[in-house]
C-alpha cells in the first residue's frame, strides 16, 4: 500500500539516468591506449624482425665475400704455383678470372655496406656496437686485398722472387681482411641475435597488449550487455509504474486502487477476523467546485491545485490506507480504519484555503463512504461509494455520506447521465437561445433572456427543466453557468448599442460561488459587453438564505455595475420584509401567476391569478423595482398586465426563445415596424 504521495514518488524508477554508448567511458580509454600500444609493438616487431633477417643477410655477405677473396687467391696462387711448376699460364684466363673475382668482390662489399648502414641506427637503437674501424679495416682490408692480388697478377709476368716477396705482403693484407671478416661477422650475429630477442620481447608484448585488448573488449562488451537488460528491466518497470499511477500525482490509479482492493478484500475474507485489522472500508472524495478553479486559473494552476489536495488528503492517512487518484478530482482511498473519522479528517484538511496566483481559493470536498464491501468487487465497491459521493453534494457538499442500500434506486441513469453531461460540456454541446422582454407600452424590446439549451447528441435539443435540476446537484452547473454567461455576452455585444439588455440566469450554487465576481468581471471585459448591458437573474430561492451573505453578494455585484433581478418571484414564499434589504432592480412575477402552471387550465385570456399579480407588482412600486411579468401568452395579458402597471412582459405572445440569428431578424422587424408607425403618425399629422 501507499501511504503518501510523497512516499509513491521516492519509489518511482529511475529512467532519467540512462547513459548511452557515445561517450567514451574510463574503460573505453584504457581500451583505446592499449590497443594503440599493441599496434606500436606489433610493428615494432615486424620492423625487428627484418632487421634480423637483415643481419643474417650481412652475415651471408660476407660468407661471400670471404670466398670470394679466398677464391681470388687461389686463382693467384694457382697462377704462381702453375708458373713455378714451369708450366705455361694462359695469362688472358688467369687475368679474366681475377677480373671476374674483383668484380664480384666489389658488388658483395657495396651490398654489405648497405646492409650495414641500414642496420646502423637499429643497431644502436638495440645498443649493439657497430664498430666504425672494423668496418674501415675492411674497406681498406678488401682494397688492399684486391690490390695485393692485381699487383701478383701483374708481377706474374716478371720474376717469381718478387711475386712471392709480394705475395708474402699479399698473405698479410689477406690474414687481416679475414680477421675484419671475423669482426664484422661477430658484430652482425650480435646484432642479428639482439633483434630477433628484441622482437620475441616485442612480440610476447604484442601477444599480451592484444590478450588484454581483447579481454577487455569482451568485460566491455559483457558489461554493455549487463547495462542493456538493466535498462531494459528499468524501463519495464516504469512501464509498469505507469500502468497502476496517475502521472500527476503518482498515485496509484484505478488500476492501482483495484489491484489493493482485491489483495485487502481477499486477505480480509481470507482471516475472516475483521476486528483485528478493521473491515475494509471504501472513500471516494470529490472536490467541490475544482472545475470551476480550473476553468478559471487554468489547467496548470488547476493540476497543481489536485497536487496540492492530493498532499493534504495525504496528510491524513497512516500505514496501511491506500490513497489513490480516480480520474479528474476525484479520489479514493482504502482503509481498515474508522472511516467516518477518516472522511471527517480529509474534509477538515480541505478547509484551510488554497494560495493560487496570490488567490486564496477556497476548495472542499464531498465523501462517499463504503463501509462494507464483502461480497463486492474493487467496480462494485467504487460504483457504490460514488453514489453515497452523489448524496453527499445533494445535502449541500463539504461533507461525508454513508453508502446505503436504498441509494441504489435510480443511481445508474444518474451516473449515466453525469458522463453524458461531461461529455457535453467538453463537446460544445450546450448552447444558448434569447427570448425577447417587451416593453408593455412601448412595445419596444428591453432585454433578451438567455436559456440553454442542450443539443444531445441521440436525444436531440433537450430543455432546461430536465438537466438544471442535475446539473445543480452535481455541481455541474458551475461550469454550463459560466458558458452560458460568457456565450450570451459575447453574443450580446452587437445588441448593446440599440440599448438592448441580456440577462443571465444564476442558479443558487452560482450565486453562492466565490469566485462569481471574477467570472462576471472575466466575461464582460473578455466580450466587450457594458456592465450595465448585463442582467442577472437570480431566483426567490437563492437570495433567501443567509441574509447578510445575500446582501454582500449583491453589493458586489452591483458595484460591478450589472443589473440584477430577482426571478420566479411569487414561488419561494419568501419573506417579503427581506426585499427591502436587496438592491435588486427588477422583479420578474412567475408566469404561475400570469398564465398559470402545470396542469391549471384557467381562462387563456385571462391573468391566472391577477389578485396577486396586482399585489406583486404594488410591493414592487414600493421598493422602486421595474416589473417584468413572464408567460405572457395572449395580448389579453399584455392588455391586463399593462393595465394594471406591469413594465415589461416576456412570452409566447412576443416570441419564443430563438437563437442568436432569430433576434436579429425579431429586432430588425421591430425597428421596420417603429419605421411605419412613425410614417403612419406622420402622415396622420
Ligand atoms: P426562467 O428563468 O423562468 O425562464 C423562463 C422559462 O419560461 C423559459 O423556459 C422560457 O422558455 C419559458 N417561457 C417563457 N415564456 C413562456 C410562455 O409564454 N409560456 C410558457 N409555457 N413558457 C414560457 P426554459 O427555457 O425551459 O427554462 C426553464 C428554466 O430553466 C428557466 O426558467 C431557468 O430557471 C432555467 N434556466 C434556463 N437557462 C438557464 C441558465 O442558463 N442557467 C440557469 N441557472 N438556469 C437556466
Ligand atoms: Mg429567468
Ligand atoms: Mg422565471
Amino acid at each position: 500500500m501507499t501511504p503518501s504521495v510523497t512516499s509513491d514518488t521516492a519509489e518511482r524508477p529511475e529512467t532519467s539516468k540512462r547513459r548511452g554508448f557515445g561517450v567514451p567511458g574510463g574503460a573505453w580509454i584504457v581500451l583505446g591506449v592499449v590497443g594503440l600500444l599493441s599496434f606500436a609493438a606489433v610493428a615494432t616487431s615486424v620492423v625487428l624482425h627484418r632487421h634480423a633477417a637483415e643481419r643474417h643477410a650481412v652475415l651471408e655477405s660476407l660468407g661471400q665475400l670471404e670466398t670470394r677473396a679466398t677464391g681470388q687467391a687461389n686463382v693467384v696462387w694457382r697462377g704462381l704455383t702453375l708458373r713455378m711448376a714451369g708450366e705455361q699460364l694462359s695469362f688472358v684466363s688467369l687475368r679474366g678470372e681475377e677480373l671476374r673475382g674483383r668484380t664480384e668482390i666489389a658488388k658483395e662489399f657495396k651490398n654489405l655496406l648497405d646492409l650495414q648502414e641500414r642496420g646502423v641506427q637499429v643497431n644502436q637503437w638495440l645498443g649493439v656496437d657497430t664498430d666504425p674501424e672494423v668496418m674501415e679495416t675492411l674497406r681498406e682490408g678488401t682494397g688492399s686485398f684486391l690490390g695485393a692480388v692485381h699487383g701478383a697478377m701483374g708481377m706474374m709476368a716478371m720474376q717469381p722472387e718478387r711475386v712471392r716477396l709480394r705475395l708474402g705482403q699479399w698473405d698479410m693484407r689477406f690474414g687481416a681482411l679475414m680477421a675484419a671478416i671475423d669482426a664484422v661477422r661477430d658484430g652482425a650475429t650480435a646484432s642479428a641475435q639482439a633483434s630477433s630477442e628484441a622482437a620475441g620481447q616485442v612480440t610476447a608484448v604484442a601477444a599480451g597488449g592484444t590478450l588484454l585488448v581483447a579481454g577487455l573488449f569482451v568485460f566491455k562488451l559483457g558489461r554493455m550487455r549487463a547495462r542493456r537488460e538493466r535498462d531494459r528491466r528499468a524501463f519495464e518497470a516504469v512501464l509498469s509504474h505507469q500502468a497502476g499511477h496517475d502521472p500527476l500525482t503518482d498515485l496509484p490509479n484505478r488500476r492501482g486502487f483495484k489491484q489493493s482492493f482485491d489483495t485487502v478484500s481477499a486477505m480480509s475474507v481470507a482471516t475472516g477476523d475483521h476486528q483485528a485489522s478493521g473491515k475494509p472500508a471504501v472513500l471516494f472524495l470529490d472536490l467541490d467546485g475544482f472545475k470551476l478553479v480550473n476553468d478559471t486559473y487554468g489547467h496548470k494552476t488547476g493540476d497543481q491545485l489536485l497536487i496540492n489536495t492530493a498532499v493534504r488528503i495525504a496528510s491524513c492517512l497512516a500505514d496501511g490506507d491506500l490513497l489513490a487518484r480516480q480520474g479528474g478530482d476525484e479520489f479514493l482511498v482504502l482503509t481498515q480504519r474508522d472511516s467516518a473519522a477518516l472522511a471527517a479528517s480529509m474534509i477538515a484538511a480541505l478547509a484551510p484555503p488554497f494560495t493560487l496566483e496570490g488567490n486564496e481559493v477556497f476548495l472542499s470536498a464531498s465523501v462517499g463512504v463504503l463501509d462494507d464491501v464483502e461480497g463486492l468487487d474493487a467496480e462494485q465497491a467504487v460504483q457504490r461509494a460514488d453514489i453515497a459521493m452523489y448524496a453527499a453534494k445533494k445535502a449541500g457538499r463539504a461533507r461525508a455520506v454513508v453508502f446505503s442500500e436504498d441509494m441504489m434506486d435510480g443511481a445508474p441513469e444518474r451516473l449515466a447521465l453525469e458522463a453524458d453531461f461531461r461529455r457535453g460540456l467538453e463537446r460544445d454541446e450546450f448552447s444558448v437561445v434569447y427570448q425577447p422582454k417587451v416593453g408593455l407600452r412601448s412595445g419596444v424590446t428591453e432585454s433578451l433572456e438567455a436559456l440553454v439549451r442542450w443539443n444531445h447528441p441521440t436525444r436531440g435539443m433537450v430543455g432546461p427543466d430536465l438537466f438544471i435540476p442535475f446539473a445543480e446537484e452535481t455541481g455541474l452547473i458551475s461550469e454550463l453557468g459560466r458558458v452560458v454567461l460568457e456565450q450570451a455576452c459575447h453574443e450580446a455585444v452587437r445588441w448593446q448599442d440599440r440599448g438592448v439588455v441580456i440577462a443571465v440566469n444564476l442558479s443558487p450554487v452560482q450565486f453562492r460561488n466565490p469566485n462569481l465576481i471574477n467570472e462576471v468581471r472575466g466575461a464582460l471585459s473578455e466580450s466587450g459587453l457594458r456592465p450595465e448591458h448585463l442582467e442577472l437573474e437570480i431566483t426567490e430561492s437563492a437570495v433567501m438564505g443567509d441574509v447578510s451573505e445575500t446582501v454582500a453578494v449583491i453589493n458586489e455585484l452591483k458595484a460591478l455595475g450589472v443589473r440584477l433581478a430577482i426571478d420566479d418571484f411569487g414561488t419561494g414564499y419568501s419573506n417579503l420584509a427581506h426585499l427591502k434589504h436587496f438592491n435588486v432592480d427588477v422583479l420578474k412575477i412567475d408566469q404561475a401567476f400570469v398564465r398559470g402552471g402545470n396542469g391549471q387550465l384557467d381562462t387563456p385570456d385571462h391573468l391566472c391569478d391577477g389578485a396577486i399579480v396586482e399585489a406583486v407588482i404594488g410591493m414592487a412600486r414600493a421598493f422602486d423595482m421595474h416589473v417584468v411579468a413572464e408567460g405572457v401568452e395572449t395580448i389579453c395579458h399584455a392588455d391586463e398586465l399593462r393595465g394594471m402597471g406591469a413594465d415589461v412582459g416576456q412570452g409566447y405572445f412576443f416570441s419564443r426563445p430563438v437563437d442568436g440569428a432569430g433576434i436579429d431578424a425579431f429586432l430588425a422587424a421591430e425597428a421596420e415596424a417603429d419605421r411605419d408607425a412613425d410614417d403612419a403618425d406622420d402622415v396622420a399629422a
